[in-house]
């Protein structure tokens, strides 16, 4: 730790968990730090609900790569044991097929292939070689992506060199490559589907994004003690242990810039904050037209940086257990690719959406009544397009296509038994947080369009601005936007060396 020359004023606009996470970060060099939340509450995504006697998680309901929220705590000489217990999630997750076969995916090896033998003698031999495929991946970016905040195809041609840098699988899509290894078009479907955690197609995401199944293998599926909102209560702990100024309900209308500096951010109908630094956990897009009030140009220069998908959030409370299900499930579309393309090419409701359904009183019964249990269902839907919107009736008859499917799929008498619902729509994610277009994962990771790289961390125009969360390198998930809150104060410690004093 350096706090010797860190006096600057920094203001973070928004708590998400990529806000969190800069404004520990910045803190614990020794930067003054105001965090600046137009909600009630930090956390962002990371959100909770209780009602009726259940408590939902709005938000994220995997954790991986915990090490990640590890060095925060480390950092500063703190166990995050001592703030949140974790625990590991096995199964990671149930497959369901229209066919009513049910395969899981499980951490140990000897249950794995058991499961995967179902899938015929060639499958755990197909998987194993696609698992070293994707433990290449995972370790070359680990090593800059990562580590290093590399933050455009130049960074990475710099830090990789031409020859390393097509490792990365550069000319196929994430289906492509899983396809090199796997025959079985059940197990396809489970690989391509870790798509999930950044909201985009395989079909169109560079197949680096094969890096997940490792990942979480590698590292583990968590869920957080008493909730995944846990997490965000014990990063506001420790920012305010770090002496970190947390103001809630307060929406920044204005960073005020000077040529291309930025010198303080206005909250609307009230303070002005000096600011040195100003770090943004708003998306770069709305940021730049809101903050910033970027000139179409501008704008449109970043239209690569389309956003990831949304979703249709469903969380509702019924009166009875479903035994045949995992804490993490997906339901599988019988047609992946008409479902992929519809939400990213065509941008309609898909008419057979994969579905990915939560049931966290699996793990923690104390999220419901007794004999009640929780299930959230999330299908990917298009992010709002202007030009093709959808209603709320058109909302409301996919939600019923959801719940018929799960009932289809084993779910019986799903609609009969809610006792208490939940319901998101892109607009409400839009609204709430400022999300691009009501997208969840910030990005989408399209090869064609920005080859998977997310916007850069840094403002092009104005030097003191930057950017972290899922709309920025390395993107989107709870784990990436809280290593983007880490990165982003490596890059100010580098920057303030150069600035005149
Ligand atoms: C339904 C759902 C399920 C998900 N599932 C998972 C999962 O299982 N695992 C996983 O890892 N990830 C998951 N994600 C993604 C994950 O939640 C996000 O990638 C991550 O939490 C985003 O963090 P962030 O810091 O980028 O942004 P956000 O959480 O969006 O935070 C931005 C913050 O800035 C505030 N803000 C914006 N503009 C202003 C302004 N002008 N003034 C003041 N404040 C402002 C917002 O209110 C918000 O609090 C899921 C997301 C959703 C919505």
């Amino acid at each position: 730790m350096n706090q010797q020359h860190n006096t600057a004023k920094v203001v973070v606009i928004g708590a998400g968990l990529g806000g969190l996470s800069a404004a520990i970060s910045l803190a614990s060099e020794g930067f003054k730090v105001e965090l600046v939340e137009k909600n009630d509450k930090v956390g962002g995504k990371l959100n909770v609900l209780t009602q009726d006697g259940f408590t939902f998680d709005l938000g994220p309901s995997i954790l991986t790569m915990p090490q990640i929220f590890e060095a925060l705590f480390r950092r500063v000489g703190k166990h995050m044991a001592d703030y949140v217990s974790i625990e590991k999630v096995d199964p990671h997750w149930r497959n369901f097929f229209e066919d009513g076969s049910v395969i899981d995916l499980c951490a140990d090896p000897a249950r794995q292939r058991r499961e995967l033998d179902q899938l015929g003698p060639k499958a755990y031999d197909e998987f194993s070689r696609f698992m070293a495929y994707s433990k290449r991946l995972g370790e070359e970016t680990e090593a800059g992506y990562f580590a290093h905040g590399l933050d455009s195809l130049w960074d990475l041609l710099k830090f990789y060199g031409p020859l390393r840098s097509l490792k990365f699988d550069v000319f196929r899509t994430m289906d492509q490559g899983v396809r090199r290894f796997i025959s079985d078009p059940k197990l396809v479907d489970i690989l391509n589907y870790f798509i999930k955690y950044v909201g985009s197609s395989p079909y169109d995401a560079p197949a680096l994004m094969n890096l997940m199944p490792y990942i979480q293998y590698q590292y583990g599926l968590w869920y957080v003690q008493g909730g995944m909102y846990g997490l965000a209560q014990a990063l506001e702990k420790l920012a305010l242990e770090l002496g970190v100024r947390i103001h809630l309900n307060s929406e920044v209308e204005t960073i005020v810039t000077d040529d291309d500096r930025a010198s303080a951010v206005r909250i609307k109908g009230g303070e002005t904050l000096v600011a040195d630094i100003v770090v943004s956990n708003m998306e770069v897009i709305p940021a730049m037209k809101t903050l910033l009030k970027a000139s179409y140009d501008e704008i449109e220069s970043m239209k690569r940086f389309e956003p990831s998908c949304s979703g249709l959030v469903l969380h509702l409370g019924v009166d009875r257990l479903y035994p045949q299900l995992a804490h993490h499930n997906f339901f599988y579309s019988s047609q992946p690719r008409q479902h992929f393309d519809a939400v990213f090419k065509h941008h309609t409701l898909s008419d057979d959406p994969t579905l990915y359904l939560v049931a966290p009183c699996k793990t923690d019964p104390s999220q419901a009544p007794a004999g009640c249990e929780i299930i959230k269902v999330l299908p990917h839907i298009p992010h709002i397009d202007p030009d093709q919107p959808h209603s709320d009736a058109d909302y409301r008859a996919l939600r019923e296509r959801v719940l018929v499917k799960l009932e289809r799929m084993g779910l019986t008498d799903l609609r009969q038994h809610i006792v208490t619902e939940d319901y998101w729509t892109p607009r409400d994610i839009e609204a709430r947080y400022y999300a691009n277009q009501g997208s969840i994962y910030g990005v989408v990771a399209d090869r064609n369009k920005n080859l998977g790289f997310k916007a850069p961390q840094r403002s092009s125009r104005f030097s003191n601005v930057y950017f972290v969360g899922g709309s920025v390198n390395p993107g989107g998930g709870m784990p990436m936007v809280v290593l983007s809150g880490q990165l982003v104060r490596d890059k100010i410690l580098v920057d303030l060396a150069g600035w005149p004093r």
